[in-house]
């Protein structure tokens, strides 16, 4: 069986986002790129799988600019088997991308799929489901145990596993392993946006908490400050 494994490159988790001053997007310009968190979990779990006699080969996609190469190049180096960058500088919309999955779904026929259950950096949760409903096939979202049921499409969630860290040595053969390009127009997609982006904004900072002394000061508090209850 053959494991597709879709991951996105997006801003590291580490990094403090700022909002763009004209408030059209987030700041991108030098901030630190990762792998989406979910999508490391997927690899790892695909990994596993193939450790375990279940699979025979990993493929990584992604579907983003040509900066995408290093995410997918750290998923190789991870232990994946080949890599499909399907390069467009335009922002993909999780309804593009789960059209893109499908197509790439139809050329290498995998046995199974296995996203993350979001992209920390638009937070839809959405391509995973999208992808499954376009195949017709089954879909279990937000997985933290996996016993293999297919064809399926699985998102991961964070206690499925701890991923694994790519060695150097691991680094310096992933340069080598096989790494195919391809475009949205290639599978005839187009990724003309279908959502529009009205505003965005921090959110608003958080006021200091108080402690209370007992449990009907805070019931008071609820009924008559927050008017929660
Ligand atoms: P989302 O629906 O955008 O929150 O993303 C859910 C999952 O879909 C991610 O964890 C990835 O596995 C996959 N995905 C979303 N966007 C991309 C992309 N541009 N390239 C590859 N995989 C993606």
């Amino acid at each position: 069986m053959k494991i597709l494994v879709p991951v996105k490159r997006v801003v590291d988790y580490n990094v403090k986002i700022r909002v763009k001053p004209d408030g059209t997007g987030v700041e991108l310009t030098n901030v630190k790129m990762s792998m989406n968190p979910f999508d490391e979990i997927s690899v790892e779990e695909a990994l596993r799988l193939k450790e375990a006699g279940k699979c025979e080969e990993v493929v990584v996609v992604s579907i983003g600019p040509a900066k995408a190469e290093e995410t997918l190049r750290t998923a190789l180096a991870m232990g994946a088997d080949r890599a499909i960058l399907i390069e467009t500088d335009d922002a993909v919309e999780p309804l593009t991308v789960a059209k893109i999955l499908k197509a790439v779904a139809d050329a290498e026929q995998p046995g199974l799929i296995i996203s993350g259950k979001q992209a920390i950096d638009d937070d839809s949760n959405q391509t995973g489901q999208m992808l499954a409903a376009l195949m017709g096939i089954a879909q279990a979202t937000f997985a933290s145990k996996i016993e293999i049921n297919l064809p399926a499409v699985v998102t991961t969630d964070l206690r499925l596993n701890e991923p694994r860290y790519a060695s150097l040595p691991n680094i310096m053969k992933a340069k080598k392993k096989p790494l195919d390009k391809k475009a949205p127009s290639d599978f005839g997609i187009s990724t003309t946006p279908r959502l529009k982006v009205l505003k965005t904004e921090e959110p608003s900072g958080r006021k200091a908490g108080v402690k209370v002394k007992s449990v009907a000061e805070l019931i008071d508090k609820l009924k008559n400050e927050a008017g929660v209850l």
